[in-house]
Parts: structure tokens; C-alpha cells; sequence
């Protein structure tokens, strides 16, 4: 089992190929004790925190964002994950309570509770608008979805692995993944190399469970091909939210529809969609927030 939670990026074959692997075991379980996840909700969503970790380290600005969003008909009412450049990364399923039948291999049913839908990508790059991409889901498994996103959407041949192992008790075990990517001209032989590896790999959280670490996994993925480690950044599951954010977001509802919430002196409980945390607000609280609302809005 990893300590901690890491991303590594590394280049192979003279940097035709560009790879990151990341173990995401703590973000996984951070995120179902954060939701009370099922199992099939913890695989899913911890699928696509491990994945969007790794997209967001692939942007260049500081400040830059990245949301993988999946709408899509299944139990679990789509899912969403948001990255930073730096490994923070946080999400949420809309329903945590979602179950679906395990596959015929035995593993955790996670395209089945997915189902039809759409992935989009939007990465927030501090320009005037967002970069959005979207593709059909094509089993709802999320790696094959993230590999035909990077096809389809940024021309960009890849190959994604990710999985979660859930304990009997619905503990994280194990959590991680890879993506590996060809640069334009990459030559045959390179090619020919590198879907022999993948051929013979085990899965991730078999190899995570074997005791491999993010830099084995790529070295393995990456056997024959020279590959070099050149980078290593933390990752963890880490949510931005506050009280202050969130008496913004309050004020921001207007005069009317704030003291609508108002009920008699009951105090209003605001839960944070990404990490759960609770926020209080009593009624007289709201009442202040709202005048103060009512001065800012009357422009219309
Ligand atoms: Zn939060």
C-alpha cells in the first residue's frame, strides 16, 4: 500500500512519448469517506480523480484549471473532478448511493453505472474563454473514454490505465493509473514496442497491489523504449471551499430568493458539493447577508 499519493512524469524513445502514472490511493478514499461512496461509486469516481490529477500536472500555467465532467444515464447520475496544475484534485458523483451489478471478471460493474452519456473536458487557461472538448462515452469505464478523448479531441494517441481496488468493507485499497502519449511522428518500431508491453500488462491495481510504484509502472509500460523519469509533484484530494466562499455564493442568490430560506429562526446548512464539509448559517445571519444583497443589486 503507497504512503502518500504522487504523480511522476517521464519521456521514453527520445521523447516521442510522454508518460505520467500516478497512486491515488488517499484521494480515492478521501472522496468516499467524503460522500459515503458504494464501492461501484468509489471505483468510479476514483477513476476520474486519478485521471484528472494527472491531466491537470499536463497544464503549464500555475493557475490553471481542468474539469472532467461525465453526463450520463446510468445510476450514478454522471460524475465530475476537478484538477489544479499542482495534484490537488477534487469531485463528486451525483448519486453516491448508486449500485450496479459486478462484471462477468468479477470487477466493480463501474460502466454499467455510468451508462450512456458524454465526458467533457474544460480546461480554464486564464484565457477569455475556456478550451472545451466532448466525446461520446465509449464504455463508461473511463480509461477507454479518456483514451478516445485525447484521440478525438486533441489528436493526441494514448493509452490510459486506471483502477481502484475497494476492501470488503468499502476501503480503498488500492488507486491508481497511467497515461501514456505519442508525440507527432513517432516511428513504427516505437509503436510496435510499445503495444507489446501493454499487451502482456497486468492491470494497474494488480501491479499497484504487487507493490508497484508510479515510476515501476511507467518503467514496465515503458521496457524497452529508455524511459526517463524527469519529474515528481504530490497529489492529493483537496477542496478550496470556506465559510467566506461560501456567504459570497449565499449573496449572490439576491435579497428575495435568501430570505425565502429563512424559516423562522432556523439556521440554514450549506454542504459543499466537492467535499461535504458543512457550513451553518442562522437566520439572522442570512438576514444580513440578504440587506447587505439588496444594496448591491439594485441595478435592475
Ligand atoms: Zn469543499
Amino acid at each position: 500500500m503507497a504512503e502518500r499519493d504522487y504523480i511522476v512524469r517521464a519521456t521514453a524513445a527520445d521523447e516521442f512519448i510522454r508518460a505520467f502514472a500516478i497512486t491515488s490511493r488517499g484521494i480515492a478514499e478521501r472522496a468516499r469517506r467524503a460522500h459515503d461512496l458504494t464501492p461501484v461509486a468509489t471505483a468510479a469516481l476514483g477513476r476520474l480523480l486519478s485521471a484528472a490529477a494527472m491531466m491537470g500536472v499536463m497544464m503549464k500555467g500555475d493557475k490553471d484549471v481542468l474539469t472532467v465532467r461525465i453526463d450520463a444515464s446510468g445510476p450514478l447520475n454522471g460524475l465530475l473532478a476537478t484538477a489544479d496544475s499542482h495534484g490537488n484534485v477534487k469531485g463528486y458523483v451525483g448519486n453516491p448511493n448508486a449500485e450496479a451489478p459486478d462484471r462477468p471478471d468479477g470487477h466493480l460493474g463501474v460502466g454499467a453505472a455510468v451508462g450512456i452519456g458524454v465526458l467533457s473536458v474544460i480546461k480554464d487557461l486564464g484565457l477569455k474563454e475556456p478550451y472545451v472538448g466532448d466525446i461520446e462515452l465509449q464504455t463508461g469505464e473511463i480509461a477507454e473514454d479518456i483514451t478516445y478523448y485525447f484521440a478525438a479531441s486533441e489528436q493526441t494517441p494514448s493509452s490510459v490505465g486506471l483502477g481502484v481496488l475497494v476492501d470488503r468493507d468499502g476501503s480503498v485499497l488500492q488507486s491508481g493509473g497511467f497515461i501514456i502519449q505519442l508525440m507527432p511522428d513517432v516511428p513504427d518500431e516505437v509503436i510496435s514496442v510499445l503495444e507489446t508491453n501493454l499487451k502482456g500488462l497486468p492491470s494497474v491495481t494488480e501491479m499497484l497491489s504487487a507493490g508497484y510504484t508510479p515510476e515501476s509502472m511507467l518503467e514496465r509500460v515503458l521496457e524497452g523504449l529508455t524511459p526517463e523519469i524527469n519529474g515528481e509533484c504530490g497529489a492529493a484530494f483537496s477542496c478550496n471551499c470556506s465559510r467566506e466562499r461560501y456567504r459570497k455564493g449565499l449573496a449572490s442568490l439576491g435579497r428575495e430568493d435568501l430570505l425565502s430560506l429563512i424559516r423562522g429562526d432556523e439556521s440554514v446548512e450549506v454542504v459543499c458539493r466537492f467535499c461535504g464539509e458543512k457550513y451553518e448559517f442562522t437566520a439572522e445571519e442570512l438576514k444580513q447577508i440578504a440587506d447587505a444583497a439588496s444594496d448591491g443589486n439594485n441595478k435592475e
